[in-house]
């Protein structure tokens, strides 16, 4: 069984999925924890983002490893473990920007699909492509969304459990740009694929979403 999750950043989507993957024993894939290890690369090796050539050919040959449980995920970046390092809002910026790169799009979706693929019981994916790129046959699609508010009020709360200093209007601001860049970028712009279940968790309680999503899913086996 293959759980597309696709929606702007801070709409729940992590949180959700991971208790979906939990839930049906299913493998967790964060994709755009991929594209986060893409872009340390690139600044680990010194090069400027903007230059899409030289991204592409240094995203292409970093090995990104995702290991563990969903709720204890390791990302491996060339062997050494960067979890915590793509989680700063710098490399969310970074991320969004080599995003845009038509050939870096193209290895990480190879790589997704052979993970998805790979899973024996099945994959739960995250990100903004997936059931519109990556699975456009997945079984389930969810496009999960917020308002801008309320997803910056969700990711500074998470930040500031974190301990990172940050305002409230700063990572507005942040989430405002991200989101632009995702929906006018020309490969795979941010859309809600064809047949999702869009759920708007601006004023929902977790429970209450995922109770949604496990009604959908659980129609969909009852009917397969
Ligand atoms: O989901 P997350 O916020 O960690 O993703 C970081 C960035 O990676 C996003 O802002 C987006 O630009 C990009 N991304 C993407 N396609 C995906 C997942 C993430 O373009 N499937």
């Amino acid at each position: 069984m293959i759980i597309a999750i696709d929606g702007p950043s801070g709409a729940g989507k992590s949180t959700l999925g991971k208790m979906l993957a939990k839930e049906f024993g299913l493998l967790y894939l964060d994709t755009g924890a991929m594209y986060r290890a893409a872009a340390l690369t690139v600044i680990k090796a010194g090069a400027s983002l903007e230059d899409r050539q030289k991204v592409a050919e240094i995203a292409a040959n970093a090995k990104i490893e995702l290991t563990g449980e969903p709720d204890s995920m390791r990302v491996l970046l060339d062997g050494e473990d960067v979890t915590a390092e793509i989680r700063t809002p710098d490399a969310a910026t970074a991320a969004s920007v080599v995003s845009t790169i038509s050939e870096v799009r193209k290895i990480m979706v190879e790589h997704q699909r052979a993970i998805g693929e790979s899973a024996t019981k099945g994959c739960v994916l995250e990100g903004r492509d997936i059931g519109s790129v990556v699975f456009p046959n997945a079984d389930i699609k969810f496009f999960l969304t917020a308002k801008p508010e309320a997803r910056a009020r969700r990711r500074f709360a998470e930040d500031q459990a974190k301990g990172r200093t940050t305002s409230y209007e700063k990572t507005l601001e942040e989430i405002n740009r991200r989101d632009e860049r995702d929906v006018s970028r020309s490969d795979s712009p941010l859309t809600i694929p064809q047949n999702a279940t869009v759920i708007d968790t601006s004023e929902l309680d977790l429970k209450d979403v995922f109770d949604l999503m496990l009604e959908k899913i659980n129609a969909h086996r009852a009917s397969a």
